[in-house]
């Protein structure tokens, strides 16, 4: 039997007795269902997913309804997700899928590829998964598999690296039960080829396995090439009105937490911002807590947040970018994972 076919078949054998069947995508299957949780699943695991997945499913249960909703209700409901940008793109290709094509999906990677927020992979994994198109996928779990497999060593975002897998995706891809297959590489890589402790003695694929077979397992795939991040400081002002409820302010639409809501920023901890005259804040009431830092991807964030006392003394200047949020969360808006986690422990103090 060629390689390819015998690759294909353990994999496909594992799956159906191995592989996962009953994930709340996987039921019910659309092509939107399908999108909105691979996106979800973009740097996430699979456990925190779910819950968010059937909360978003319940509000936004079609393509239409989501295109429809207002930005602030998709962002709460994407709070503590992280990594905003891909609800704001979510949101985004909703309405360009609603409003340029009737409401239905594209049918061809190339056409999904060209909606916000879908790459190469994202764009197989919903043909593949829900239309039944023969298309590859690469994440970061069939990278891991493929590149142990094949002993590739290097990072594998390196260009030459990810091309070579890409290729071997690419080969190894069926044409029949391509779901399937797709599905059992997600899962081989989530479940057996874990990034550490892999298990190899159960795995399907560990008789031809180079990176076992070469003892390399612990070194492939390599590792992203360490630099130090730079750190930034900040000061959040918490400001409590006498209702007990704390300003937020919007966010403009680009930048760090885009048009999430945060507390109003200052450089300096003893200098609160500049709330034009609309709010008060009672200088004699400030109170530093304890530092917390958050890190991005290009940069450490560390965060002093003060506790002040305030009230609106008039009409905001400008009413849309400011908000006082009671914290029993009966307010729907997408809140910056810092200021959502400090919400959390002033509703235990
Ligand atoms: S044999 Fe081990 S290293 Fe190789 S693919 Fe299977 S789990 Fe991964």
């Amino acid at each position: 039997m060629p390689r390819r076919l015998d690759f294909q078949n353990r994999v496909l054998r594992w799956f159906d007795n191995h592989g996962r069947h009953d994930l709340p995508w996987q039921k019910n299957v659309t092509p939107y269902r399908v999108w909105v949780s691979e996106i979800m699943l973009q740097q996430t695991q699979v456990a925190t997913v779910i819950p968010y997945f059937d909360r978003f499913m319940a509000s936004f249960p079609t393509v239409e309804a989501l295109a429809n909703a207002s930005e602030d209700s998709v962002l709460h409901h994407w709070t503590g997700l992280g990594y905003y940008a891909r609800a704001r793109n979510l949101h985004a290709a909703a309405k360009v899928i609603v409003e340029k094509h009737g409401g239905l999906f594209p049918k061809t990677v190339e056409a999904l590829e060209s909606l916000k927020g879908i790459g190469r992979s994202t764009a197989g994994a919903i043909a593949a998964l829900s239309m039944n198109v023969h298309a590859p996928i690469l994440d970061g779990n069939v990278k891991r598999v493929l590149a142990r497999h094949n002993a590739i060593e290097g990072w594998p975002e390196q260009t030459f690296v990810r091309n070579q897998l890409w290729e071997i995706a690419s080969r190894l891809t069926p044409a029949k039960r391509v779901a399937h297959y797709t599905q059992a590489m997600m899962d081989l890589g989530a479940t057996v080829c874990t990034r550490t402790n892999p298990l190899c003695e159960t795995c399907p694929l560990a008789d031809d396995c180079q990176a076992r077979i070469r003892d390399l397992v612990k070194s492939i795939p390599g590792k992203k090439p360490k630099k130090t991040l730079p750190v930034r400081e900040t000061a959040l002002f918490i400001i409590v009105n006498p209702a007990g409820e704390v300003l937020l302010e919007k966010r403009p639409p680009s930048g760090i937490w885009g048009s999430l809501y945060s507390f109003p920023e200052a450089a300096n901890p003893a200098n609160p911002p500049d709330l034009g005259s609309a709010i008060r804040i009672n200088a004699g009431s400030l109170r530093m807590l304890e530092r917390l830092r958050h890190t991005f991807s290009h940069f450490h964030l560390d965060i002093t947040p003060v506790v002040a006392h305030g009230e609106p003394v008039g009409a905001a200047a400008e009413p849309s970018r400011w908000l006082w949020y009671p914290l029993d969360g009966s307010v729907e808006v997408g809140l910056a994972s810092p200021v959502e986690k400090i919400i959390r422990s002033l509703k235990v103090t």
